[in-house]
């Protein structure tokens, strides 16, 4: 079934003259390192090929694997083939031209509640978008050129998404495909510099941060991170939403959940869930969101929702607690 679609996309890439990629809103290392991997890889393996990477979006810390392509008029959208790599979810696709493409292939790792695309390729149990890539590159490895350049940003995704090979869904494969990208040529210590270094004055954030998680009666950590706050440490709103991973190694803290006000002017709060053991994707489905069982995102809009959201993730922490051995 697998190696059928993969078959299927293949084709349809030799036969599209001109290829579109996308990603979704919000970009992360996968999403950013996938489609950056899969066009470097097109672009060498078929030099007559037009592959175009468009998206207004930028990050500081991804910025390092270089910029996207300037915007193009609609027309080069008309009758392209269109890949979107790592989105969930057809509404956040961050570039809306997507719609014009004559053909759409999906390929991800998230839950998918209402199925997209022509051609769907979705594995949810895979550690990383980039992962799925890598297997598309080994599975076609005799026809498709794989760069230093390509395998770093194939192995940014593999890292950031499964927490540095930490996550559950990291399997022999995801280390099997993670080796071939480093023989390929990635410089690590480089990339880790570049994925993980701070800068002195964020440590003060990271201070106070560390004074203000709060934790529900059964265990979730929590952190709230007003407009006010991201002004007075002078971060942007992506350094805010890292906060996140300051409550990822708390024993009994099964779940932990950022609450970041956003700068969009209409008053919606990003959440950022995590967990180990408990799923959470489902809660974050009932709050406008979704994403993987352990890793996903929702929207708020007030402190109502706020502290509701926290009573549905504490009686998910409760209920798992009641019910099963060995979490810590
Ligand atoms: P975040 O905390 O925003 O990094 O989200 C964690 C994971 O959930 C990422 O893989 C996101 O792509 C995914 N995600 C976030 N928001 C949504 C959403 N509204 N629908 C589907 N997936 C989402």
């Amino acid at each position: 079934m697998k190696d059928n679609m993969l078959e299927t996309i293949m084709q349809r890439i030799r036969e599209a003259p001109r290829i579109m990629l996308f990603r979704h809103i919000r970009i992360d290392g996968d999403c950013v390192g996938a489609t950056k991997g899969l066009q470097e890889i097109l672009r060498q393996s078929y030099p007559g090929k037009e592959v175009y990477l468009i998206d207004d979006q930028h990050s500081d810390y991804l910025a390092f694997l270089g910029p996207d392509d300037p915007p193009l008029p609609d027309e080069m959208y008309v009758g392209a083939l269109g890949i979107v790599v790592d989105t969930g979810d057809r509404g956040r696709i961050s570039n809306p031209r997507y719609a014009l493409c004559r053909e759409l292939i999906n390929i991800d790792h998230h839950i998918e509640k209402v199925p997209y695309g022509d051609y769907a390729w979705v594995e949810e149990e895979r550690s990383s978008a980039c992962e799925m890539i890598a297997a598309l590159y080994y599975a076609y490895r005799d026809e498709l050129v794989l760069t230093p350049r390509a395998a770093t940003c194939l192995y940014t995704g593999m890292v950031t998404d499964s927490g540095r090979f930490k996550f559950r869904g990291v399997t022999g494969e995801t280390l099997r495909y993670a080796g071939m990208l480093l023989d390929a040529g990635v410089d690590t210590e480089s990339l880790y510099a570049h994925l993980y270094l701070k800068d002195f004055d964020s440590l003060t954030f990271k201070a106070y941060l560390y004074e203000h998680i709060r934790r529900t009666e059964n265990g979730v950590a929590y952190l709230y991170v007003s407009r006010a706050m991201q002004e007075t440490f002078g971060l942007t709103f992506e350094a805010a939403c890292t906060c996140v991973s300051s409550m990822d190694s708390i024993k009994g803290c099964l779940c932990w959940i950022a609450f970041i006000e956003t700068p969009d002017g209409d008053g919606s709060i990003r959440v950022r869930l995590r967990s180990r053991f408990v799923t959470i994707s489902a809660l974050a489905e009932r709050y406008r969101g979704g994403g993987h069982a352990c890793a996903s995102g929702s929207t708020v809009y007030d402190e109502t929702e706020v502290q509701a959201l926290l009573a549905e993730a504490d009686q998910l922490v409760a209920d798992y607690k009641a019910t099963h051995e060995g979490w810590m």
